[in-house]
C-alpha cells in the first residue's frame, strides 16, 4: 500500500461528534431529519439545534457529543454536509491551518501526512468534493 493509500482511514472512534456548536446544519437539511425523527421541524430547531451567527448548530449533551451521537450517528442517512464529508470537507482542503486541526482531532488521518497530500488523496478519492471548492 502506498503512503497515499494510508492517508485516511476512519476508526469510528467518534471524536468527529465531539465539541460544542461545532457541526451546522443548513435549513435546507431540516425537513430530512425532521422527518427522520418524527418530528416537526420546530420541535427539530427547539430540542435539538442552537442558532449562532445566523446558522444552526447541533447542540451537545452533557457528555461532550452532539445529541444524536448513539455510539453511532442516530441520523446517519440523513446527516448533515459536513458530517458527510468529514474529514475532507471544504475548510480543510482549503485551508492548512484547519487541515492541521483536523490532524489533531481526528486519528484516522496520517499524522505525517502533509496539507497538499491530503489534497491528492481527496482530489484522487472524493473527485466531487473537491470539484466543489
Ligand atoms: S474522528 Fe476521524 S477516525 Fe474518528 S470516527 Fe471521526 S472520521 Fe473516523
Ligand atoms: S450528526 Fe451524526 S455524524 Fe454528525 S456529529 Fe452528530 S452523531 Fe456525529
Amino acid at each position: 500500500m502506498t503512503k497515499k493509500d494510508q492517508i485516511f482511514n476512519c476508526l469510528q472512534c467518534g471524536e468527529c461528534c465531539r465539541g460544542e456548536g461545532g457541526v451546522y446544519f443548513e435549513t435546507s437539511e431540516l425537513t430530512g431529519v425532521a422527518e427522520f425523527l418524527g418530528m416537526s421541524v420546530d420541535r427539530l430547531q427547539e430540542t435539538c439545534l442552537t442558532v449562532r451567527n445566523g446558522r444552526l448548530y447541533i447542540k451537545t449533551g452533557a457528555d461532550g457529543l452532539c445529541l444524536f451521537n448513539r455510539q453511532v450517528c442516530g441520523i446517519h442517512p440523513v446527516k448533515p454536509k459536513p458530517c458527510r464529508d468529514w474529514p475532507f470537507f471544504r475548510g480543510n482542503l482549503i485551508d492548512p491551518v484547519s487541515f492541521e486541526a483536523a490532524k489533531n482531532n481526528c486519528p484516522g488521518i496520517d499524522p505525517e501526512a502533509t496539507f497538499e497530500e491530503f489534497r491528492s488523496y481527496a482530489a484522487i478519492n472524493y473527485p466531487k468534493l473537491t470539484e466543489e471548492i
